[in-house]
């Protein structure tokens, strides 16, 4: 087994940021029917272990290249997390200080991780939905001066899952069938990215994109209306408060508006993200993969596909983050911190 080679990595890492991408495709053994072959991407194998790594060091690295940045300068971001984890890396390694807006509705954790790698977070109420927290990011940005990230608007996003996720995706099947690529999206970055290229190099495979079932922004086939920056302009109607973080926020973003024109995508599945809580924990329990609820969410919908494909059919997940990033919400609930009267028993044997 090559898990017992010895060869390390064969090269040296100069700072934690040449650590993002190249993460692994792995094969399902107990999920989904037996006339197809899953496997999963699995994004927590990413420094600060999410997908979001990837657009956090290309939105810094080329706004240095285009002098958008200047040493020193203030970073500024709306996120539900990811990104605000991914950015207070790349920010605290490269030295820029950082600072996040986020609703106070994301999880606990996600603000003390990013407090925890040095960046300030700013809560802004959760009634006004995620476009309240990018404008707040927006004015903090234009009232001090400091460098806006945009990752909802930003080309830096999707062009670097055309050119690292996208890539590896290709690489790693390279003389092999994949015959589907399921995935969520919050911003639209990694569908917009990863469909480029498969649209052109692999284009039998089909492009399956899910959405919150009671947040069907895409199903519902109505446009989002835009500000001329880009920027969204008001609340998109199809959209309610779902369980699924780091997915759908309550407009279409600029970034995924590329992959609707482009015509990117199969199919768009609903999925309720109740079940895919579920499935994140099948994930865990059979299989020993640690996912969040979006990639429980994308599974489920891949296992949907999955019922009706073809014999033989090759269908690889998205896995956008780790399950880890929820101890303090509903995906652990029904998780206990005390003994149950099995395990009680058990200790009690010993004595
Ligand atoms: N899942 C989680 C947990 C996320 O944080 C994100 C990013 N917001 C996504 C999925 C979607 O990724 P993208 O922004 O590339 O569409």
């Amino acid at each position: 087994m090559d898990i017992y080679r010895t060869e390390g990595r064969g090269r040296l890492y100069n700072d934690i940021v040449e650590t993002v991408g190249d993460t692994p495709c792995v094969r399902l053994n107990r999920t989904g029917p037996d006339h197809v072959s899953m496997f999963v991407k699995v994004e927590s194998f990413n420094p600060l272990s999410s997908v979001k790594d990837r657009l956090a060091l290309n939105i810094i690295e080329s706004a240095e290249r285009e002098g958008l940045l200047k040493p020193g300068q203030t970073v500024v971001e709306a996120t539900s997390g990811n990104t605000g984890i991914g950015l207070a890396m790349v920010c605290a390694a490269k030295g820029y200080p950082l600072v996040i807006t986020m609703a106070e509705s994301f999880s606990i954790e996600r603000r003390r991780l990013m407090r925890f790698l040095g960046a300030k977070v700013v809560l802004t109420p959760k009634e006004e939905r995620g476009i309240g927290m990018y404008n707040t990011a927006k004015k903090l940005a234009e009232d001090n001066g400091w460098f806006f990230a945009r990752q909802f608007e930003n080309a830096a996003n999707a062009d670097i899952h055309e050119s690292t996720t996208a890539r590896e995706i290709l690489s790693d099947f390279e003389g092999a069938a994949l015959d589907y690529w399921v995935t969520g999206y919050g911003t639209g970055g990694t569908v917009t990215g990863v469909a480029r290229a498969l649209r052109s190099e692999r284009p039998e495979c089909k492009i399956i994109l899910s959405e919150p079932h009671n947040a069907t922004l895409l199903g519902s086939g109505l446009p989002q209306e835009r500000n001329e920056d880009d920027s969204p302009k008001g609340s998109h109607p199809a959209w309610e408060p779902h369980v699924i973080q780091g997915w759908t926020p309550d407009f279409i973003p600029k970034v995924l508006q590329e992959g609707i024109d482009s015509a990117f995508f199969d199919e768009v599945r609903p999925v309720d993200g109740m079940k895919g809580m579920a499935m994140a924990q099948h994930l865990a329990a059979k299989e020993g993969i640690l996912t969040g609820v979006s990639g429980g969410s994308t599974l489920t919908t891949a296992v949907e596909v999955a019922e009706t494909a073809p014999e033989g059919s090759v269908i690889l997940v998205m896995l956008p983050d780790t399950g880890e990033r929820y101890l303090s919400t509903p995906l652990f609930e029904a998780i206990p911190a005390e003994m149950s009267e099995e395990e009680a028993a058990l200790f009690a044997s010993t004595r």
